[in-house]
């Protein structure tokens, strides 16, 4: 059905360090009606418009870091070339990541110059005409003196994001994220916030202050050009989304918790419109304490073939349900309106992109959900990109033996998409909290809440995936299904080897998928007879040998792990983590990173977004919508920003049309 021109394609643009660069397709987008292509166009401006918030929540020197490393590389002429190099390397990286930190590992990279050769190079960008934000008797020695700890020093503010910093130290003190400014997690205990997921909190002689991102409050010039450009968008939306628009529009002026939950009600229950976007503060994986939402915009539509299949297992959410392996009390009666959808995305930025999910789930807010639903979504051109540009020699390095190499290349791309699919759409929507219990969950169980929901939806899934259901409903080959679910299972052990690549400095880990997938496999270790850890010639492998033995160990799991979440048992939680997911060994860890360096693997992958124009008639209609793909990292980074830094709203007035 789709255009498929693979074979001239580049997706694989460059390596940075262990990251790859990748092109996103959005092949379907070019016939789509003119009214959605439309709709489309004033979303995606929304979404740029935003992107610079989550840099500043990520650090709150970001983005002046972000505005010297674009002075210096584009404007180079003249600065040494060793420097140069290692700025345009440290750039490229900071760009993927959205600032200084690794997203993976949470830990900051440094930029390998001096102090003195950084003052050089910006000294000659701003003799080629750069500007550089300088303050009323300021300087560039200043201003780089200002930020070199950022940059240089390893030790300043090393982590974004510290869950587990060690006995005694604190959470919010531990974590350099822009969240919170001089305020601790024991100061926070009795405190609770009346904008949870959209302010910063800061003191005031000691008093604690919620600075509230709104019309009017932090952030005012970003949510005012993204509300511009909703606003735009209003008259081309269908009614249900410009109902869900409008909520989104008044969340962004009030900030109060009582609009918020108005819009994403109407978000959920547009379930008509073929173009949709998720735009504000969403997950909360950033902040230790769970509570605070990074910014995010995606834009997106509807891959409709492959929706098909996954609308099958929405349909039968109550079936799954119902033959969930946990405790009947944890079990929905109704489980409501579950929609599951594959959708292209456009563009993805802030806390989505360039560096994106495979599959997503909102809204987060449990009362939500449990009552309105959710909408899940695939994102199948993120996950074609993915597997397009994987390494053979990824599959290989790590499998056993020859035959699963084969299985993971044949069936690995469909196994790993129908997992995210039951992960999103009938793990994520499931099991309710135990009778009697009031407190949502993440309040129960703090740190632990998101690797306990990761690892509760991925085992649905795994659970699930050998089920003769899958096949009556038409999405498993029946004849293929042992092979598909081996596929996954071996897929899913040998990941928590090569994962651990990531996380090249430490020994632990911080992510929360990343520590669900962890304690998996080793519970199946220590208490199945499903996982065998095998070496030759020096390499170490995880073997998955018993599939029965896989899939019942993932019953058992899951039933405690629901157990968990259920009755917010924080001391489970934190005892299964700490015993399985969190610790690795720094020897094996090494042994994994000389592999894949040696057989230059990437570690992470940005993502290159396609790029929208609009095309207008001599009246500032606009007669289309042009998509193209720029297949440079750097060209679209520093386009993103020029248009941050522009005044207007980049449309013409709204009268124009
Ligand atoms: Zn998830």
């Amino acid at each position: 059905m789709e255009k498929r021109l693979s074979s001239d394609r580049r997706y694989l643009l460059e390596r940075v360090d262990d990251a790859a660069v990748v092109q996103l397709y959005a092949d379907g987008f070019a016939s789509l009606p003119l009214r959605e292509k439309v709709l489309t166009w004033h979303l995606y401006l929304a979404a740029l418009a935003g992107r610079d918030i989550y840099y500043d929540q990520r650090h709150a020197r970001a983005l002046d870091m972000r505005a010297v490393l674009e002075a210096i590389v584009t404007h180079p002429e003249g600065i040494d070339g060793t420097v140069l190099q290692e700025v345009r390397r440290y750039t490229k990286l900071f760009w993927i990541n959205s600032g200084p930190y690794n997203n993976v590992t949470a830990r900051k990279f440094v930029l390998r110059v001096t102090r003195e050769d950084l003052i050089e190079a910006a000294s000659v960008a701003a003799g080629n005409g750069a500007r550089l934000s300088l303050g009323e008797n300021d300087s560039v020695e200043r201003l780089i003196d200002r930020l070199a700890p950022m940059f240089l020093d390893p030790s300043v503010d090393p982590t974004v994001t510290s869950k587990t910093p060690g006995p005694g130290r604190d959470i919010l003190k531990a974590s350099s994220n822009n969240f919170y400014s001089g305020v601790s997690a024991s100061q926070l205990e009795n405190y609770v916030e009346r904008y949870g997921l959209n302010s910063r909190l800061t003191t005031d002689n000691g008093r604690l202050v919620e600075e509230v991102y709104r019309i009017g409050g932090r952030y005012d010039r970003e949510i005012r050009r993204i509300v511009g450009h909703l606003r735009d968008a209003l008259p081309f939306a269908e009614p249900s989304m410009g109902e869900a628009l409008r909520a989104l529009i008044r969340f962004y002026e009030t900030g109060e918790d009582a609009d918020r939950v108005a819009y994403d009600i109407a978000w959920v229950s547009d379930q008509e419109s073929q173009v949709d976007t998720i735009n504000g503060f969403v997950e909360v994986y950033m902040d230790p304490r769970g509570v605070k939402g990074a910014w995010e915009g995606i834009v997106s539509y509807v891959n409709q073939a492959k929706t098909r299949d996954i609308q099958a297992l929405a349909a039968n959410a109550q079936w799954f349900e119902d033959r969930m392996p946990w405790d009947q009390r944890f079990r929905k009666p109704d489980v409501a309106g579950v929609t599951a959808r594959a959708i292209e995305v456009v563009v993805e930025t802030g806390d989505s992109g360039p560096l994106t999910a495979v599959g997503i789930n909102l809204p987060n807010d449990q009362a939500i959900r449990e009552k309105y639903g959710s909408k899940s979504v695939s994102l199948t051109n993120v996950s074609d990109a993915y597997e397009r540009s994987t390494p053979e020699a990824m599959r290989v390095e790590f499998s056993w033996s020859r035959e699963e190499a084969e299985r993971a290349k044949k069936w690995g791309g469909f196994a790993q998409e129908l997992t995210t699919a039951m992960h999103e759409v009938i793990g994520h929507g499931s099991g309710r909290m135990a009778p009697g219990v009031t407190e949502p969950p993440h309040r129960l169980l703090g740190e632990q809440y998101s690797s306990i929901e990761e690892a509760r939806a991925d085992l649905v899934a795994l659970y699930f995936l050998p089920d003769a259901k899958l096949v009556e409903l038409g999405i498993v080959p029946g004849d293929q299904r042992d092979e598909i679910v081996s596929t996954e299972y071996e897929y899913y052990v040998r990941n928590a080897l090569v994962q651990l690549r990531r996380v090249r400095e430490g020994t632990q880990i911080e992510e929360d998928h990343m520590r669900n997938r962890q304690m998996i496999v080793n519970w199946l270790r220590a208490h199945t007879s499903a996982v065998e850890v095998r070496r030759r010639d020096g390499n170490t492998y995880y073997v998955m040998v018993d599939a029965d033995a896989f899939r019942d160990g993932a019953g058992r799991l899951l039933a405690e792990v629901q157990r968990i979440k259920g009755e917010g048992d924080v001391a489970a939680a934190r005892s299964l983590f700490e015993t399985y997911g969190v610790h690795f060994d720094p020897a094996l860890r090494d042994e994994i990173v000389a592999r894949v360096d040696r057989l230059q693997l990437p570690s992470y992958t940005g993502f290159v977004m396609p790029r929208l124009d609009a095309r207008r008639d001599s009246a500032g209609v606009i007669v289309d919508v042009e998509i193209s793909y720029p297949c440079d990292l750097e060209t679209q980074m520093l386009e993103y920003s020029a248009f941050a830094r522009r005044d207007d709203v980049l449309e013409p007035p709204s009268a124009a049309r």
